[in-house]
């Protein structure tokens, strides 16, 4: 059985989130495997979570880690979020080297033998995919991506390279260390390059997606960015001082023009003016209040501690696990510990065609609490 403490580490864990990918799953497992067999052998294993999807998502993930010994199936309670359920897997990964990786396969998982020979090489701690031609994207998303990346680079104290997504292979120590940053609106690669030690680029194509359509629309790519940006830089707050000076600046401007045209007797009526200064400092205050609330409404989030994300079950070898809510906000340690008190709450899964569904998932919530 896995998951056991005394359990050798896997060499190699692909941890893929999934949302609505049921139609490309088979063919990424398929891959991702043939790429780790050609490094590792059989010494690997795929956690491959899925996000609150509402298709065939989590049956083809059971069925996967049914006929799959290597497939670690982890069920997310609701929707989280890609960066939320990429940070699951993580939590779930066991491997000495952990290959984060999108289920779309816009990323091709063969790229993992270059990273490991680059990994190895260069003595690295993380082998980052860098995007060097986006195909099936949109002139629109890819000039936005690129505008996006330049400014955070500009704004973020640890440089964030561009054009680098979530793909990216990362030894332990680096996986060990996501573990114990707390923070609610994550953004992963910001977060791995504040790690630090040596990263390096691995120049790619980055392929149309396989199947299905981008669970990023324009909302939450905006989202996406105000957290990266918030939640890696406290430029904006100072933004908000200068936007404040070089109003002050203006104001006195126009308090000067007043006087010189007061003393040249040609005041003016100046209905227009006075209104236009009235908009333009109350669009300002509005403004600075606008930056503050972002930052005060993480803060809010942060404040909650509330967990990353819920965990329904797990299911690997044929079996289906209940963790206890606080699983996500453990260290490495405990989590071992909890995974063993879990295996005794252990059921063994129906298949899909000997019943509808296996216990309901809150029973198995309530099972791994009572250990
Ligand atoms: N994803 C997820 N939860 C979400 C949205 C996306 O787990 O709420 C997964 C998705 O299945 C994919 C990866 O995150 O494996 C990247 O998402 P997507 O391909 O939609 O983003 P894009 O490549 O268009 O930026
Ligand atoms: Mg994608």
């Amino acid at each position: 059985m896995r998951f056991r403490l005394d359990d050798p580490r896997p060499e190699i864990s692909v941890v893929a989130p999934c949302f609505n990918e049921a139609a490309g799953l088979a063919e990424f497992h398929r891959r991702a495997a043939a790429a780790c067999e050609r490094v590792c052998r059989e010494d690997y294993e795929i956690v491959l979570v899925d996000d609150g999807s509402s298709d065939r998502t989590w049956p083809t993930i059971r069925d996967l880690a049914a006929q799959h010994r290597n497939v670690v199936g982890v069920r997310l309670m609701r929707n989280h979020g890609h960066q939320a359920a990429a940070s699951a897997g993580l939590a779930f990964a066991r491997g000495e080297r952990v290959l984060l990786i999108d289920a779309d396969l816009q990323d091709p998982p063969e790229l993992l033998a270059a990273m490991m020979h680059a990994m190895d090489e260069e003595d690295a701690d993380v082998v980052f995919g860098q995007r060097a031609a986006r195909e099936g994207e949109t002139v629109f998303k890819r000039a936005s991506a690129a505008a996006f990346y330049r400014l955070l680079s500009r704004l973020a104290a640890a440089p964030i390279p561009a054009d680098v997504g979530d793909f990216r292979l990362m030894r332990r120590r680096i996986v060990d260390a996501l573990a114990v940053m707390p923070e609610q609106q994550r953004f992963l690669r910001g977060m791995v390059s504040w790690v630090g030690g040596r990263q390096i680029a691995l120049r790619y194509e980055r392929h149309a997606r396989h199947s299905g359509a981008s669970g990023y629309p324009l909302a939450k790519m905006v989202r996406f960015a105000i957290d990266a940006i918030t939640g890696f830089s406290t430029v904006p707050l100072r933004l908000a001082t200068w936007l404040g000076f070089g109003a002050c600046l203006v104001a006195f401007g126009l308090f000067a023009a007043t006087l010189w045209l007061w003393a040249n007797d040609r005041t003016v009526v100046g209905w227009s003016s006075i209104v236009a200064c009235v908009v333009f400092f109350g669009a300002v205050q509005l403004i600075v209040l606008g930056i503050l609330g972002e930052y005060v409404g993480r803060l809010f989030q942060e404040a909650k501690r509330r967990p990353l994300f819920l965990v329904d079950r797990v299911e690997t070898e044929g079996r289906s696990y209940a963790l206890p809510p606080d699983f996500a906000a453990l260290g490495p340690e405990a989590r071992h510990k909890v995974w063993k008190a879990t295996r005794a709450t252990a059921t063994r899964v129906a298949r899909p065609a000997e019943s509808g569904r296996s216990a309901r998932p809150l029973d198995l919530v309530a099972g791994g609490l009572a250990e």
